[in-house]
């Protein structure tokens, strides 16, 4: 039926008066329905409530929170620095809300190649935090050839890994894996590959950077009419991003001019200085890459990971809480034998994981790959004390040297 004109309607929710139970006037021409007042009270609710909860958070300092990453991530010094104190910012601004002057999100952008640690950082924090964690990839609101999923769903992941509290999963940390592939423009030739739908994700992350009430759908997929849904608060939600930026440095170094390359001599000093080169990156340098301004200006934090080198993938291997050394040592103990890894074996690997260009990402397979032989035979060989893995293990597939209870060297297949 046609609204008569004169009908006052809700200024919120555009809902004419007769469709509404009860709406209230106020000044000039303003009005507000009896649904909208109760979404705005819920809204303000929920914001108190966070509040109260993080009177009683602690808040590690920054030099804690670094020394638990240092734990279970291994170099990215810089980088663990810059997001040690972005975190410690990020929950500051909850604890203490300030009246006067509007504290500005800390989200992050980490820049690095795959598997160089991105993802463990944010995990870890929100391990050392005890706040909810997502991991979401970008990519899935850009599947070609239909329309991708709706960024609402985001946060569905945040409530799930909350176990549905609301007001725990409102100041969780949210992963966004391979951000750089929502870049309007394909990395290297900036003018030619234009990516419309990019652009349009990027708009629709922007609204959820900062502080926004976003309608979820409690079970995710799309949005559905009959589907009752959830008002998730984005206002204290971390983001941290995460992705590749493959031919950023190309752009890094137009800026640059010859002042950071010319000067060098030798191809291995080029080689070290194009590593190095990312970390000079500014946010114009992201914005050229295929960012809306507006997008790099919610994304204060920007820092940058280094590849990974041998001495650093060994130390994964070993070091870290639970490192993989570590975890199949564990297992082979439950048998009841010594696993032994000549350091020979561990830069072997390390020397495969590089050529591999997986980072630490391979690290575990590679490993996993050499010892599944004696995996297999192991719980049913009898007397073994010890097994000793070397870089032929790791590289020519050898068997291990098994060392038998009374001091029998055999090899494993005997
Ligand atoms: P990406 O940078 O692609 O997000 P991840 O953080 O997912 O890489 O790394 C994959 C795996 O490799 C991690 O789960 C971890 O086991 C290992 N790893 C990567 N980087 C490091 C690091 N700097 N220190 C310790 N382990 C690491």
């Amino acid at each position: 039926m046609p609204r008569k004109k004169s009908e006052p309607s809700c200024s919120f929710c555009g809902r004419p008066q007769s469709q509404v139970n009860r709406l209230v006037k106020g000044i000039g021409d303003v009005y507000i329905c009896d649904d909208c007042v109760k979404l705005a009270y819920n809204v303000i609710q929920d914001e108190e409530d966070t509040r109260r909860k993080f009177k009683t958070f602690h808040l590690p300092t920054p030099g804690e929170i670094k020394d638990f990453l240092d734990e279970y991530v291994i170099g990215q010094e810089r980088a663990k620095k810059v997001i040690s104190v972005a975190v410690y910012n990020h929950y500051k601004r909850l604890k203490y809300p300030q009246k006067d002057i509007e504290l500005e999100k800390s989200n992050v952008l980490l820049i690095g190649p795959t598997g160089s640690g991105k993802t463990l950082i944010a995990r870890t924090l929100a391990k050392l935090l005890d706040v909810p964690f997502a991991i979401y990839d970008v990519t899935s609101l850009t599947e070609a050839g239909y329309v991708g999923e709706d960024v609402e769903n985001i946060f569905v992941r945040l409530l799930q890994a909350a176990d549905y509290d609301l007001e725990r999963a409102q100041m969780g940390i949210v992963y966004l894996d391979e951000i750089d592939k929502i870049a309007k423009t394909a990395g290297e030739n900036p003018s030619i590959t234009r990516d419309v739908s990019g652009e349009g994700v990027q708009q629709e992350l922007l609204k959820m950077l900062e502080a926004n009430v976003v309608n979820v759908p409690p079970k995710g997929g799309r949005k559905h009419p009959e589907q009752p849904f959830i008002s998730f608060n984005t206002r204290d939600v971390l983001f941290i991003m995460g992705g590749a930026f493959v031919g950023l440095e190309n752009i890094i170094k137009e800026r640059l001019g010859k002042r950071a390359v010319g000067f060098l001599s030798d191809e291995s000093k080029e080689e070290k200085s194009e590593k190095h080169l990312l970390s000079y990156v500014e946010p114009h340098d992201i914005i050229k890459y295929g960012f809306i301004p507006e997008f790099i200006g919610r994304v204060p934090v920007i820092t940058t990971l280094d590849p990974l080198g041998k001495e650093e993938l060994v130390r994964i291997l070993t070091e870290p809480r639970n490192a993989v050394v570590k975890q199949f040592k564990r297992y082979f103990e439950m048998e009841g034998v010594e696993l032994v890894i000549e350091k020979s074996a561990l830069y072997k690997i390390a020397e495969i994981a590089i050529q591999r260009g997986t980072g630490a990402r391979g690290l575990r397979s590679i490993l996993e790959n050499a010892l599944l032989d004696t995996m297999f035979k192991l719980p049913s060989m009898k007397g073994v004390k010890k097994i000793i893995i070397d870089d032929k293990v790791i590289a020519e597939n050898a068997l291990p040297l098994i060392v038998k209870k009374r001091n029998i060297k055999k090899k494993a297949n005997e």
